[in-house]
């Protein structure tokens, strides 16, 4: 809404949702996902300057160029128009994990068979000083981990260095939320499963047997080392 409001009072456009921005003569063009990820449109906004908005985690802050607060211009008090009026203030409940700041992420899929196995993920997650993030299903539907922390085309990016999927086929509409991670490692017992062809690591078997395994392993390297 403030994007659209922003652009009507500058006789301009919104580009929505850009996964690149680029200045060809003067026009502000950006790439985004159109029909649910599988395809990339390029978009020119005609009319000089743009508003552009972009996903959390879509593009990294380059090290030792900036904090990520931008440059704080001050302009004259501007009052609203409006009759709103600010009531009070009341913390959003919930956890409020920064998925697209995680340097890791175990994902968590529909191949876990109820809400209280997740407890697996998150024990792996903490032996592996990760976060966790989940597919839509898990998310929106089933309703067993917070909206926020699911991760796709119409959920949350991420850049991570490793994201660890268990029990996730790999559709597309979720790939192209964690498909930027540096390290893709799929656990899966289906060998045709799709993740498998974006994996960088593959584990084919049950993650009811795997993710403990793992957890043992990660958490005997980590009391080695201290
Ligand atoms: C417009 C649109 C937008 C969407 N946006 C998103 C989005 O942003 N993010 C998103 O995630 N989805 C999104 N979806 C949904 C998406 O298409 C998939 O349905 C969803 O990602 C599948 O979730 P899943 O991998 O958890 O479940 P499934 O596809 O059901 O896969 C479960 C997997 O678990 C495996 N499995 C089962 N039991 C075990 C076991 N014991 N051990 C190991 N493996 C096991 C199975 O072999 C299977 O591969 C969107 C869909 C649409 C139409």
């Amino acid at each position: 809404m403030i994007a659209g409001r922003l652009a009507a009072t500058f006789a301009t456009g919104v580009l929505a949702d850009a996964l690149s921005v680029s200045v060809d003569e003067g026009r502000v063009m950006v790439s985004r996902r159109v029909y649910g990820g599988a395809a990339v449109r390029t978009e020119q906004c005609l009319s000089g300057p743009a508003v552009v908005t972009v996903g959390a985690g879509v593009f990294t802050v380059p090290e030792g160029t900036a904090d990520g607060n931008g440059v704080i211009v001050a302009i004259n008090d501007v009052p609203a128009e409006n009759k709103i009026k600010c009531v009070g203030k009341y913390k959003k409940q919930g956890d409020s994990v920064d998925l697209s700041a995680a340097k890791r992420v175990v994902g968590v899929g529909r191949g876990f068979a109820g809400r209280d196995d997740i407890k697996l993920a998150q024990e792996l997650a903490l032996a592996l000083e990760a976060e966790v993030g989940c597919t839509r299903p898990i998310g929106e539907g089933e309703n067993w981990l917070p909206r926020e922390t699911y991760l796709g085309v119409t959920g949350t990016i991420i850049k991570p260095k490793l994201y660890l999927a268990l029990g996730i086929s790999g559709q597309v509409q979720h790939m192209v939320g964690v498909n930027a991670a540096q390290t893709i490692v799929a656990v899966n017992k289906d060998k045709n499963a799709p993740i498998f062809k974006e994996a960088d690591y593959g584990i084919v078997g049950d993650l009811y047997k795997v993710a403990p395994g793992l957890t043992k392993l990660f958490t005997a390297a980590k009391q080695a080392d201290s």
